[in-house]
């Protein structure tokens, strides 16, 4: 298990490693990047031989970005998932986020005990209006879910759409002028109408960054947009589901 600068988790798992692409999210993903910087395939899934079990081996509950470096319901990972579940069953100490662009294969990949579960929050990324239908995919799930809108490249309606969601995340896109991981600009105001709409829906919402586009129309010091303190005003928020206050706070 490795600590992670991601804001708005605590550590990544990644019991295997490796994806394809799926949807416009995906254009500049930071998987395929570091991949090729370690010189390997990133479209090649393969189970991981040391992270496998990690979660196993940490008594004292973490908050878990679960697959930072591929998708849960990848096909390719179906003869492992099961044995995965079953490390999320025996560790009720940690959360396990589950972040997907696979959300049409979530009911088919769950546990036959998922209701049982307390300890899994299982979101899609949606990053424009295109990707709205993957919300269907959450309705009537037994667990805290939630939105992703990372990397946020255009304008997405908050409507009754988004009911029964639990948590939200935003964030832009962070990469370099040209070449092969590149930024696409994310507006305040597309960002700020959904934490508005959060706002007022009662969903928790977390800005995670405001990515390279504002970084240099803002003048920021951090080139991912990420410092809290150098937001707008109207941006500065991070509030996560009140169940991690429960249970993570009152553990630490
Ligand atoms: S689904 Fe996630 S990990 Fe897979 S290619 Fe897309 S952004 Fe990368």
């Amino acid at each position: 298990m490795k600590k992670s600068k991601i804001q708005w988790t605590k550590s990544t798992w990644n019991p295997w490693h490796g994806c394809k692409k799926v949807s416009p999210g995906c254009k500049y993903c930071y998987m395929y990047r570091d991949k090729e910087r370690y010189g390997q395939s990133p479209t090649t899934v393969l189970r991981s031989k040391s992270m496998f079990y990690a979660p196993l081996k940490l008594k004292k509950g973490e908050l878990i970005f679960t697959c930072s470096w591929s998708d849960w319901f990848i096909d390719e990972a179906d003869v492992w998932r099961e044995e995965a579940w079953d490390i999320i069953r025996q560790t009720p100490q940690h959360t396990y986020q589950i972040l997907t662009k696979r959300p049409e294969r979530i009911k088919e990949q769950l546990p036959k005990y998922f209701d049982s579960l307390n300890n899994v929050w299982l979101g899609v990324s949606i990053e424009s209006e295109e990707q709205m239908g993957r919300l269907e995919h959450l309705k009537d799930l037994p667990c805290i879910t939630f939105a992703s809108f990372e990397p946020l490249i255009g304008p997405i309606n908050w409507d009754t759409r988004m009911d029964g969601l639990k948590w939200c995340i935003i964030g832009g896109e962070s990469g370099n002028d040209t070449g092969k991981y590149q930024y696409r600009k994310m507006e305040l105001d597309w960002a700020l109408h959904l934490v508005d709409g959060a706002k007022s829906s009662g969903v928790p919402c977390f800005v995670k960054q405001l990515g390279t586009y504002q970084y240099k129309q803002l003048n920021l010091k951090d080139r991912h947009g990420g410092n809290l303190e150098e937001f707008p005003e109207g941006f500065q928020v991070r509030d996560f589901p009140a169940v991690y206050y429960d249970k993570h706070m009152a553990m630490a």
